[in-house]
């Protein structure tokens, strides 16, 4: 059930809080609501065998808030909520149509925290993620263990952005981060690996910052959320039903916020289902833009004109073995004034490393096909150069994974839709989700429960400014 703050804050909203298991669609088209157990899959099967997270249950006609999409940010947003619900009561349903995480951004994240960004929200919100992370054992036990490696970032500039690299530095410092700068010799002293020819300055995290197992904490936030009482759902979410006619949710009265109350989904035996809910949360990570058009964002008039603008960017991330003498195992991730990136993967002799195409040469997203062309000809020269010991290189194997790129502003859409009263954003995090996640489901969880946020004000990173065409631009972004 709903608590009394989030009934305060979404009135009108809380129609339907005991509905289980009936059908309830009045004169709409009325989906059956199936009852067997066969139509419902342990989705903790197609996790890691680290957990056995119990999702059986039977799909609910009705749920207090549904969750659309079980990556980091939706089962985020779903623990967080149970977590600090003060009602036990609270139904949560997250649905997620590939269980298996074939094309999840989180499970194919290269899992790294930093501080180093441009943007207060981002370095807060990254703060919160390392605070998460130390206290992991507190919070999920003894055996919770996410393979955290804590040798920090390395991004290394130029004359021309060594500026902007001290006024970053100067605010993630300010904010609590602990990151110092080096220069050409400082760097040279500490990393005698490093070309440092045409680098004027680096920042180095020595503390909160280096990358961990994000497959690990998404399995420990959905056990965690679970035990709670969340329920997790095989399905897919096909369609949103708004409160009223179609006139109603194109032309509201003056002030007047519109409910958006049930999803159709698809099941894994091809039958269709309808949940009713009170709130939803869209946390589809590069398909949040197709979700949201089922609610007309985008194809509406007024506000509902404005599309999400989180479009699916294939990134490649290689793996490789330096075969002369290669940076020690202190090595941080280091960023290359070119965006090019490296980090040890283990103790052993391996790396990984990649960067970002230039627009015009974004590739296809229709696959997760992995060229290593790009790695041949744009990767690989720039980090000979920067580390000489990676002239010679054996290239192991590769994998890709999309980025829920913020086309507006490459940044993190959070927050209620200005259209509909119960309509939530968690998406377009833009290649820096992963360490964001934990710090979102508890803001998302503090305006449902709260009405506002108290613990970090993310308001600038809501959808009005792209209404509004207020972009938050990052320069840190990899
Ligand atoms: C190669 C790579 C490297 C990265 N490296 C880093 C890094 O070092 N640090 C960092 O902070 N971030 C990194 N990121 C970014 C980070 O992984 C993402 O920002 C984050 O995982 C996004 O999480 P999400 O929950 O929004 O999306 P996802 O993890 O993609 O989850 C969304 C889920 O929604 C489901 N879904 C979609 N449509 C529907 C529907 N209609 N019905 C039901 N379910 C649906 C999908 O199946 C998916 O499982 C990286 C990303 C990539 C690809």
């Amino acid at each position: 059930m709903l608590s009394k703050q989030m009934k305060s804050f979404v009135p009108n909203v809380c129609k339907h809080l005991v509905h289980n298991f009936s059908v309830q669609c009045g004169n709409k088209t009325a989906y059956p609501i199936l009852q067997r157990s066969d139509i419902f899959r342990d989705d903790s099967k197609g996790m890691a065998n680290k957990s056995k997270t119990s999702s059986i249950g039977l799909i609910p006609s009705h749920t207090d808030i549904l969750v659309i999409g079980g990556g980091i940010m939706g089962t985020s947003a779903a623990y967080w909520l149970k977590e600090k619900s003060a009602s036990k009561a609270l139904n949560i349903t997250v649905i997620e149509k590939d269980p298996k995480f074939t094309k999840n951004s989180t499970v194919l994240s290269v899992g790294g925290i930093r501080q180093q960004f441009s943007l207060p929200e981002n370095i807060q919100m990254s703060l919160f993620g390392a605070e998460f992370l130390r206290t992991l054992k507190n919070r999920f036990g003894p055996d919770a263990d996410i393979c955290y490696t804590p040798n920090g970032y390395l991004t290394l500039v130029g004359e021309n952005k060594a500026e902007q690299l001290l006024d970053n530095h100067r605010i993630q410092k300010e904010l609590g981060a602990c990151n110092i700068i080096l220069n050409k010799t400082q760097l040279k002293e500490r990393f005698p690996w490093l070309n440092t020819d045409d680098i004027e300055l680096g920042c180095l995290g020595v503390e909160k910052e280096g990358w961990f197992d994000p497959w690990s904490l998404l399995n420990l936030l959905k056990k965690g959320a679970t035990d709670l009482g969340t329920r997790f759902i095989h399905a897919e979410l096909i369609d949103f039903i708004c409160t009223g006619n179609e006139s109603d949710v194109q032309k509201p009265e003056v002030n007047q916020l519109v409910e958006i109350n049930e999803a159709i989904v698809l099941l894994p035996n091809g039958e269709k289902a309808s949940i009713t809910f009170d709130i939803c949360i869209l946390a589809a990570g590069s398909e949040s833009k197709t979700v949201a058009q089922k609610a007309k964002i985008g194809s509406g008039e007024g506000l509902l004109s404005v599309p999400l603008p989180v479009e699916r960017r294939k990134r490649y991330v290689y793996n490789f073995v330096s075969q002369g003498e290669p940076p020690g195992t202190n090595t941080p991730l280091t960023i290359d004034k070119t965006g090019a990136y490296f980090r040890r993967e283990g103790l052993g002799d391996g790396f990984i490393g990649g960067m970002s195409p230039v627009a015009s040469e974004e590739p296809e997203t229709d696959t997760l096909e992995v060229d290593y062309n790009y790695f041949d000809d744009k990767v690989w020269p720039i980090l000979a150069e920067r580390i000489p010991a990676f002239n010679s290189i054996k290239v192991r194997s590769g994998w890709s994974g999309y980025y829920e790129y913020n086309t507006f502003d490459k940044n993190g859409i959070i927050g209620r839709h200005p259209y509909y009263r119960n309509f939530f954003l968690a998406t377009g995090f833009s290649g820096h989700g992963i360490q964001q996640g934990p710090s979102v489901g508890h803001a998302i969880a503090e305006l449902i429960l709260h009405g506002k946020y108290r613990t970090i004000d993310l308001t600038r990173l809501n959808f009005d400014r792209i209404i509004n065409n207020n972009p938050m631009y990052e320069v840190g972004i990899v």
